[in-house]
């Protein structure tokens, strides 16, 4: 007999995986809170958010609330030529809660797709101004931007496994990860290295593109605020734009609702996803300022050359309403506070064992990162039979729970991230 599990085995890609020696999975009945609840009647601890994205936890009786009523007027509806209330809500909202200059709103289907529209606009508006040869991005080493072709681009050349790519992937140039530690004085080197490629190549880089304060998935760093502030003045000395990449760190995860706040500094072009419909559905969004819009379609093609069939998706807006408002609701500040202190009192101090070579906390993230890649395999079996689920990746151990874990719960993901450290 074939069970599920079987079929899924040898039928469906997950992420990253290999269909000739695929790793085990877990099969999820229900997810409620924090838990989710596995076929077999296991329940986990949620360590994270289903990848940065489920702020409120699961089977949320608002966000529930919002689908079900916007189910029942429309699911879609395509946005050419059309418009409705939950896209017209959902860009109020993104427009009031970014900084001023931010105005104008591309709806987007996913993370990557939002990195695409940036990168299409920051192109478009030199191409707009007869500046041709202005079609690189300067990024960072140890970026993470998405798995399509144009983002994919702009992640680390090494990790992203650029080289399998060389000759179809835009080349563009990369800046060394900032050095400089969250807390502290902002190291010269790290600005030094942005200069000097500006200085070399600013007349074809049309954009810089960075994840701003925390490096997601392409290393679970965190670095000075500052290096922000610094960047942006050099994107205005050397006629750069500047796009900044929140997706993950968007929508209260680093302590501030999104992390350029940790700098009070201002992109011209901002992508958000994931948490923006609280884990529920896939949507995105870019913003950019009046500037870069007017840059665009004041040019030869005259409109900004993109337009996907779901754009807009009233239930994914709707949803993004209520979780945005839910958040505002929540006392998110307060939540994220006490989560970053019991990070810091429970997972900073392993970074004593010889195992681990470094921790890091910033507001509801902790990271534990390993001296040798974790044996995903047993690590993965043995998380579910401790009760959590926590996904490591290579020799990170990283934990972003629901902002509505209760402290024993957080308790328990740091606990399993110890049993990890003492015994490896
Ligand atoms: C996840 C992520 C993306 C890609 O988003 P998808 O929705 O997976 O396409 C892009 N940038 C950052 C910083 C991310 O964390």
């Amino acid at each position: 007999m074939t069970t599920d599990l079987d079929f899924d085995r040898d039928h469906l890609w997950h992420p990253y995986t290999s269909t000739s020696k695929p790793l085990p999975t877990f099969a999820v009945a229900s997810a409620r809170g924090v838990r989710l609840t596995l076929e077999d009647g296991r329940e986990l601890v949620d360590g994270m958010s289903s990848w940065w994205a489920a702020v409120h936890g699961y089977n949320h009786p608002v966000l529930n609330q919002a689908a079900k009523e916007q189910i029942d007027r429309m699911a879609h509806v395509m946005f050419g030529g059309l418009t409705h209330e939950p896209a017209v809500a959902l860009g109020k909202k993104l427009v009031s809660l970014t900084p001023e200059p931010l105005q104008k709103v591309f709806l987007a289907d996913s993370g990557s797709v939002s990195v695409e529209v940036a990168i299409k606009m920051a192109l478009q508006f030199w191409l707009s101004q007869g500046r041709t040869g202005k079609d690189k991005l300067l990024a960072l080493r140890h970026g993470y931007h998405g798995d399509t072709f144009g983002a994919m681009a702009a992640c680390d050349p090494v990790n992203g496994m650029h080289s399998l790519f060389s000759g179809v992937l835009a080349q563009h140039y990369f800046a060394p990860a900032p050095q400089s530690p969250f807390e502290g004085p902002l190291h010269a080197e790290d600005v030094d290295a942005v200069r000097a490629l500006l200085e070399q190549h600013a007349d074809d880089i049309a954009a810089v593109i960075l994840e701003p304060v925390v490096q997601g998935a392409g290393g679970m760093r965190i670095y000075s605020p500052e290096y922000l502030t610094a960047v942006r003045e050099l994107c205005d000395e050397f006629s750069v734009l500047l796009i900044f990449d929140e997706i993950a760190t968007g929508f209260g995860r680093t302590g501030k609702l999104f992390a350029m706040e940790h700098a009070g500094v201002c992109p011209d072009i901002l992508c958000l996803g994931k948490a923006i419909t609280g884990g529920y559905m896939t949507l995105a969004a870019t913003l950019c300022t009046d500037r870069v819009a007017a840059g665009i379609c004041d040019g030869e093609a005259g409109v900004l050359m993109h337009g996907p069939t779901f754009m807009g998706n009233p239930l994914a807006c709707a949803v993004a309403n209520a979780s945005i408002q839910l958040l505002l609701d929540c006392g998110w500040q307060a939540r994220v506070a006490a989560i970053e202190q019991q990070l810091k009192d429970e997972a900073l101090p392993l970074k004593q064992f010889d195992s681990v070579a470094d921790t890091r906390v910033l507001g509801a993230i902790g990271v534990m990162e390993m001296k040798e890649p974790v044996a995903m395999e047993e690590v993965q079996k043995r998380f579910v039979e401790q009760g959590v689920w926590i996904r490591p990746f290579g020799k990170l151990v990283y934990i972003m729970p629901p902002f509505v874990i209760e402290p024993a719960d957080l308790s328990k993901l740091t606990t399993a991230m110890k049993d990890l450290a003492e015994r490896s």
